[in-house]
């Protein structure tokens, strides 16, 4: 296996069969080897930097059904919240000013013209108000709020957004139907990232990996499809049990699959980053709700963007995708402090009052 596994990371390109392969490694030898390796690209490309995006969870309320969210419109056994303009306003530009360069706005899925009207001026408010000697063009803004119709991404662009999360949640089209209600469909999701794409917005998509039915050859091809969509930003992590939906009974299961499903999710950046090489590639918060070291880990892994917490703490307990969120009783304050810790905990720095765009965005636009 391990001559195997140095011919494959020899190789510029890689193909299906050899993404398959270094997915279904499990001896620890042959890990280190991947790791080793997706390390010194993510070096090669993006940096030792690691930047940050704080995340501000801005509303709970939803309008889907997704089978594994703990926020699912049919959990009725939480309490609903939208943050006060002055609230979400409020938390970007004390982001503004600890240096942290981009904020993440994510909520529930929502299509309404109020919805997408507050959002509007919201984005152009946090714009203007954080623009300084230190971010001339103000905080970067990614969204992160579901699908929405061309005219809408495009309003939410030209209010100053410029990155756009929208995971694909598996790749395989029959497994994302399994695991979505009957009104979502594979398809338009698909024709949301292109629209995001065509757009100009820096997209990012990403996957749940340890999905129930998901196999080794669904998360090969996830990887594949992540280069098929040109995406510029990654975001990965476990699929965690939640215990007010459809999935709660694999709870049991899932405890004893903890440590195959994280080993798998941090070799998911790890080829990530060995396949597309520039992007930019976060290591997720579900990674530590599995294990305390599981964002630095998934730093050494590849991955180069840390999503801080900025949502205010008393909302923090109400958003919680899956069970045992890590950092629901702390303050953002705690958050950058321990953030930055972490980072240098394994020996690499945060890049402050930076966007830190993908490059594999910057280096296509200048073709
Ligand atoms: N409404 C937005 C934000 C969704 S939450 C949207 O649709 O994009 C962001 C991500 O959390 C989802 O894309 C999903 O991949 C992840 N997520 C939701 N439930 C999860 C769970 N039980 N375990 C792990 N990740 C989960």
């Amino acid at each position: 296996m391990k001559s195997m596994i140095q011919n494959i990371l020899q190789k510029s390109n890689l193909d299906a069969r050899d993404i398959r392969l270094l997915l279904s490694v499990t001896e620890a030898e042959d890990i280190e080897q991947i790791r080793s390796n997706a390390y010194s690209i993510m070096l090669e490309k993006t940096g030792e930097s690691v930047w940050l995006r704080g995340l501000i969870e801005f509303s709970n309320i939803c309008i889907n059904d997704c089978y594994y969210c703990g926020i699912r419109k049919s959990n009725r056994g939480i309490d609903r919240y939208t943050l006060s303009r002055e609230e979400i306003i409020d938390s970007a530009k004390w982001s503004a000013d600890k240096g942290y360069g981009s904020v993440v706005l994510q909520s529930g899925e929502r299509n309404d013209a109020k919805f997408i009207g507050d959002l509007i001026e919201i984005v152009s408010e946090i714009k203007s108000e954080t623009t300084s000697a230190n971010l001339p063009n103000g905080l970067g803004i990614t969204l992160c709020v579901g699908e929405q119709s061309y005219s809408d991404y495009k309003r939410l662009f030209d209010a100053g957004a410029h990155r756009y999360l929208l995971r694909i949640e598996t790749s395989n089209p029959q497994l994302y139907a399994k695991i979505h209600s009957p009104n979502q469909s594979f398809e338009k999701r698909i024709e949301c990232l292109k629209s995001l794409k065509d757009i100009g917005y820096q997209l990012g998509t990403g996957v749940m990996i340890g999905i129930p039915g998901q196999s080794l050859d669904d998360l090969a091809n996830d990887i594949m499809f992540f280069k098929e969509i040109d995406a510029d930003m990654i975001g990965m992590g476990p699929f965690i049990v939640h215990s007010e939906t459809e999935f709660a009974n694999l709870k049991p299961l899932y405890e004893k699959r903890k440590r195959e499903i994280y080993i798998q999710s941090l070799l998911m950046i790890a080829v990530a980053r060995l396949y597309l090489k520039d992007v930019n590639i976060a290591a997720t918060t579900a990674l530590q709700a599995l294990y305390p070291m599981g964002r630095e880990t998934g730093l050494t892994f590849g991955a180069n963007v840390i999503m801080p917490l900025l949502t205010p703490t008393e909302y923090r307990e109400s958003y919680q995708l899956y069970n045992g969120k890590p950092c629901i009783d702390e303050f953002s304050s705690d958050c950058f402090d321990c953030i930055q810790r972490r980072v240098e905990s394994v020996g690499r720095k945060i890049a402050l009052d930076q966007w830190g765009d993908s490059l594999h965005h910057t280096l296509n636009n200048k073709k």
